[in-house]
């Protein structure tokens, strides 16, 4: 069995003492030495790319270095397979499922093999998403304590995929969702935990501004026009073709540049045909840069994002949106739509700006243009938003109590 290997840029929990302080450092090593010697399994679907990759990145070293015997496994699966999760994926948040019924034989026959494939014998196994969810068939008998963690936002499912998945995620001992809207009538207890960032990261730690002018060379962004970017895996339901919309709007009385940057997730198979139809909507305007980044340019998305005067993220859905958590850390004034996990963390005139349609994103938009002072103080407190509740060791440290709540008798 391979195990998922971690992000070669590793800090040690010392390194947050500037950021979260001593205290919050010591109460993290409190919690862990009780679970010392304890043996975690997290599971997902995707080792880059995406916001869970993102989160496991981070948290499998901290965890280690708190010496919980912490590995991370990706489940197997080939195009077929892909193609219908990803149809879930849609389809859970709320869109249409037009696949035949044998597409849940795709999904039953993959965690077949993925449970011969992998082992299961730790203390706590945490799956992530629905793409892996049926491997609760997996649990050895009296196995440890097994959690699905949901991403999405499952607060109106197709009723047609969620009657497929409910009865496997009922036989979880628990669930963990990323706001309280999110969380479905279920028989096992459902904790809230959000998701998180990590301020170390090569995609959040400060930047020398010798790289964020050297990235916008690179990719003939100009820096002394605003700049507007939305960071994103070209997915229809991060409606990049809606931010092409709206800055279309912005640009009749404003001059700016539009960023769309994302690459794919091995786990979507859309994001060709998604990439064509923003490229034919930006058609050649020169001041629209699409970039179709690799899933190691963590620091040229820093840069980017560090080089913006306003972050969007126009998402039709959307689980939390950890692009919305890293533009906040950075600073910067954040236009988001109002859907999924963002009103957690863009609370509207304080945090950033919410809008609800094209033409509010639009609005939002050439509002903080022209409101400089205003935005700087969005970003300042969004900044201060994040650190108070989205940082991997807030995350971290919502998992140590966790399993520490369920070693308790009964
Ligand atoms: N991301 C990335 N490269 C890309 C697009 C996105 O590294 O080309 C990162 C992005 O910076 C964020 C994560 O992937 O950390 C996306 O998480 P989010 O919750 O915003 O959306 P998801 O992709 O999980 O739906």
């Amino acid at each position: 069995m391979s195990q998922t290997q971690v992000s070669a840029l590793v800090n040690t929990l010392d390194d947050y003492d500037s950021i979260i302080g001593s205290a919050e450092i010591a109460e993290l090593r409190t919690l862990a030495a009780r679970l010392r010697g304890r043996t975690v399994q997290m599971v997902n679907s995707t080792a880059i790319g995406g916001g869970v990759a993102e989160i496991l990145n981070r948290m499998v070293p901290l965890m280690q270095e708190l010496e919980i015997g912490v590995r991370w496994d990706v489940i197997t699966g080939g195009e077929e397979f892909f193609a219908v999760t990803k149809a879930f994926h849609n389809a859970l948040h709320g869109e249409g499922y037009h696949l035949p019924d044998e597409s849940f034989k795709t999904v039953l026959a993959n965690a077949e093999q993925n449970r011969a494939r992998l082992h299961f014998d730790c203390d706590f196994t945490m799956i992530h998403d629905p793409q892996p969810a049926a491997l609760i068939d997996a649990r050895p008998k009296n196995g440890g304590h097994w959690t699905w963690r949901c991403h999405i936002d499952l607060s109106q499912p197709n009723q047609k995929v969620w009657n497929f998945l409910a009865p496997f995620v009922n036989r979880y001992d628990s669930a963990i969702f990323s706001s309280p809207a999110f969380s479905r009538r279920l028989p096992i207890p459902q904790y809230l935990f959000y998701p998180s960032i990590d301020p170390l990261s090569e995609k959040n730690r400060e930047l020398d501004p010798e790289i964020v002018d050297q990235t916008l060379a690179r990719f003939d962004i100009d820096a002394n026009r605003p700049i507007v970017t939305q960071i994103s895996r070209f997915d229809r339901l991060k409606d990049p073709v809606g931010v092409v919309r709206a800055y279309h709007i912005v640009k009749r009385y404003t001059d700016c540049q539009l960023v769309l940057a994302g690459g794919g997730a091995s786990d979507d198979p859309e994001g060709d045909a998604v990439l064509a139809e923003v490229r034919e909507a930006a058609g050649k305007d020169r001041d629209i840069h699409i970039l179709d980044l690799p899933p190691s340019a963590a620091t040229e998305i820093n840069a980017l994002q560090r080089a913006s005067t306003i972050i969007v993220q126009k998402s039709l859905r959307e689980g939390f949106g950890l692009t919305v958590t890293e533009g906040l850390w950075k600073k910067k004034p954040v236009v988001a739509s109002a859907v999924g996990g963002i009103p957690s963390q863009v609370i509207h005139k304080h945090t950033g700006m919410l809008a609800h349609s094209i033409e509010g994103t639009a609005y939002q938009i050439r509002f903080l243009l022209s409101n400089p002072a205003i935005a700087q103080k969005l970003g300042e407190n969004g900044h201060e938003h994040v650190r108070e509740h989205f940082l991997i060791t807030s995350d971290v440290r919502r998992h140590l109590t966790l399993f520490l709540h369920f070693l308790r008798p009964n």
